[in-house]
């Protein structure tokens, strides 16, 4: 099992931004309200990640690091939704699997923290220091499988890839603070707000003025956040965040819808920056393409395009006028 661990963790862990991905999701998806990362020489050598979310209890830390066990089913109705968001049971034990991983975490519950780590084979559980939440740390990613380590990039490519994903995370949840260490500096952090607020915040302190903010509804379906010229975000080329139902998407309709309508009212040929959250029926999208993709699949994606364009295009006229 080791062996097919491993060959799942090349699938789901191809780099410490992968492994970022799934913790995050995680400690969000345990109602964490505060989430502090720090990594080492870009998360090669150490991701460090803590939560104040529920916790594991601690007779269920073993069962956490084995492949396809996972908590969050508990009905055939729930799988759509659990396989929308992520792998299922696979990612912790996935990335035990090809680095060190030691697991603390502690419920309301419990009277202390328990510790669990792999770094003699077996996962032992002793008890530890820790407040209610989740920290996991994984360190020395692919020490066991030199031939992958190899394909790593530079600590700064691979932070900058860390950084990506955990931008991702923190625009679509403002009701949760992060902060971020690298080498033992804080590069970011973004206490508890809300979405206009979390937006500016990643963005840069300027955003606010030039950003057209967006607030359209139509039947069940919904867009918030901004739209602005691509030079106002940061020196950032591609200030172009999309979520349909709080995912993150890369999608043509999606952007070409956005693109059509700054095209249109503004007579803008570059592209523009965006945070942009779309939220329709789950049964109007399938996100079941590749969990670890970014894609979609609209039921109706003429009717997402049209909604999306028009709803900009109100936005951008008020501006404009
Ligand atoms: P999945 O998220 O698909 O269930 P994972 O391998 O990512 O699979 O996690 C396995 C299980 O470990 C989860 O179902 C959850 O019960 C538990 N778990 C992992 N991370 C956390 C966390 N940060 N806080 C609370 N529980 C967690
Ligand atoms: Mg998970």
């Amino acid at each position: 099992d080791h062996l097919i661990s491993q060959i799942a963790a090349g699938e789901v862990v191809e780099r410490p931004a992968s492994v970022i991905k799934e913790l995050l999701e995680n400690a969000l998806d345990a109602g964490a309200t505060d989430i502090r990362i720090k990594l080492i020489e870009g998360g090669k050598a150490l991701i460090d990640i803590h939560d104040n979310g529920s916790g594991i209890k601690a007779d269920e830390l073993s069962l956490a690091v084995t492949r396809h066990a996972t908590s969050k089913i508990r009905s055939l109705d729930e799988l759509e939704h659990v396989e929308s968001m992520g792998f299922r049971g696979e990612a912790l034990a996935s990335i035990a699997s090809v680095a060190q991983m030691r697991l603390t975490s502690r419920t309301d519950a419990d009277a202390h923290a328990t510790s669990t780590h792999n770094h003699h084979g077996d996962w032992q559980n002793a008890p530890a220091a820790g407040d209610v939440g989740t920290r996991i740390e994984v360190a020395h990613l692919y020490h066991n499988t030199p031939a992958r380590r190899k394909f790593l990039k530079t600590d700064a490519t691979e932070f900058s890839h860390c950084l990506e994903y955990i931008t991702r995370a923190a625009l679509a949840n403002p009701h949760c603070g992060f902060s971020v260490m690298h080498n033992d500096k804080l590069v970011a952090h973004y206490p508890i707000s809300d979405w206009q607020q979390r937006i500016a915040d990643v963005l840069g302190k300027n955003l606010p003025e030039h950003a057209i903010w967006v607030n359209h509804a139509v039947g069940d379906l919904s867009i918030v956040g901004m739209i602005c010229p691509p030079d106002v975000a940061r020196s950032r080329a591609d200030t172009q965040y999309a979520y349909i139902n709080q995912r993150f998407v890369r999608d043509k309709v999606v952007s070409h819808g956005i693109r059509t309508a700054y095209a249109d009212v503004l007579h803008h040929l570059r592209f523009p920056s965006y945070v942009l959250f779309i939220d329709l029926p789950p049964q109007g999208v399938d996100v079941n393409v590749h969990p670890a993709k970014t894609e979609v699949r609209f039921r109706d994606s003429g009717a997402i395009h049209q909604f999306i364009a028009n709803s900009l295009k109100k936005s951008l006229a008020q501006t404009a006028s």
